[in-house]
């Protein structure tokens, strides 16, 4: 569980990071920003969005940890 934080926290701060400088970055690669949203999309769809715990089945609605609503 403790990996698991820590990796979900690495995620998230590589994600902020990265949109963070893309907003005063015209030059960035439009593949970049691709390569990273699906990164983070494919992330997000196996985590709760809200407490950042794993979604042992993608197919439940809520979430088993802390019951936030799931959408897929
Ligand atoms: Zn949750």
């Amino acid at each position: 569980m403790a990996e698991d934080m820590i990796e979900n926290n690495e995620i998230y701060a590589e994600y902020f990071r990265s949109t963070k400088t893309l907003a005063f970055d015209q030059r960035t690669n439009l593949d970049e920003v691709e390569s990273l949203m699906k990164k983070f999309n494919d992330w997000e769809l196996r985590h709760c969005k809200n407490c950042g715990n794993k979604i042992s089945d993608r197919k439940q609605l809520i979430c088993e940890y802390c019951g936030e609503e799931l959408k897929h």
